[in-house]
């Protein structure tokens, strides 16, 4: 079926009131696309090439839709948030432990673009993203731009490889610096002293004991206070060797400890009464 391109003249138009005026090509009024008896739709172009190609597309699809065969239809793009919410179901069946962080940055993101009429991920570019790191501002100690900035580095990274996007906007952006100063671990007079300050809190023998096992513990295993509270017995051997998995991360430590630490921890036996 032939679908030939017309022009649609607006009253101001000097060409509207010609003969043949839906055939004049230069005015630059809207055109339309017509076929068989009243098939008739905007073109969406002022302009005579596109409307022609768009009129040989559109006889390729009526030809095809004569024939019983659908046209292949192009598949929806995903919103941010959709993508988001896909993102941190993959994580889970992943057994990523914590997606807080990818949650509440992915949260930011989406309010960002969307407050700027940015609601599909395929219209987030690398422009968006500069502009909208730009605004980020963190408390000195609450964490690094770097990090955060991976967590949305890596969504963008898996939304490429994912196909729902046909470029990596992330991927067009420099990293972030850390932000934090290298911590030191403590001097042995430093040490001693935190040890010594326990005797004066006026704590119980009881107490006194738990916490200083707790402040060697830590001194020598490098444990975040959760992983050392919970530690069990078990977890040292005969040869003041620790392994167990991080509560975080799942990780596995292994670290030789001193005797004097050892003693304290595994062997409550010899606690002071
Ligand atoms: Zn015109």
């Amino acid at each position: 079926m032939t679908v030939t391109v017309h022009a649609r003249h607006s009253k101001k138009c000097p060409k509207s009131k010609e003969k043949n005026a839906g055939q004049y090509k230069r005015c630059g009024c809207p055109l339309w696309l017509r076929w068989g008896k009243d098939g008739n739709r905007s073109a969406h172009t002022r302009s005579w090439d596109i409307a022609t190609k768009a009129a040989r597309k559109l006889e390729q699809d009526l030809e095809l839709e004569a024939l019983g065969i659908e046209p292949i239809k192009k598949p929806d793009h995903i919103t941010i948030e959709s993508a988001a919410d896909l993102y941190l179901a993959d994580m889970v069946q992943r057994e990523i432990k914590d997606p807080s962080k990818a949650r509440r940055m992915l949260a930011r993101l989406g309010d960002y673009a969307n407050a700027r009429r940015v609601i599909l991920l395929k219209d987030v570019t690398a422009r968006l993203l500069t502009e909208w790191r730009s605004t980020w501002k963190f408390k000195p100690k609450s964490g690094s731009p770097a990090v955060h900035w991976s967590v949305v580095k890596t969504f963008f990274k898996w939304a490429f490889c994912t196909d729902l996007i046909a470029a990596d906007p992330g991927a067009k952006l420099k990293s972030l610096p850390s932000g934090q100063r290298q911590v030191l671990p403590l001097a042995r007079d430093e040490f001693e002293r935190i040890l010594a300050a326990v005797d004066q809190c006026g704590f119980t023998p009881e107490i006194v004991y738990k916490v200083k096992t707790f402040i060697l513990l830590q001194r020598w295993s490098g444990l975040a206070c959760m992983d050392a509270a919970t530690l069990r017995r078990d977890a040292i051997n005969a040869n003041n060797n620790l392994t167990r998995g991080r509560n975080k991360t799942g990780t596995e430590v292994f670290v030789p400890l001193p005797p004097r630490c050892c003693r304290d921890a595994a062997y409550p036996a010899q606690r002071p009464s």
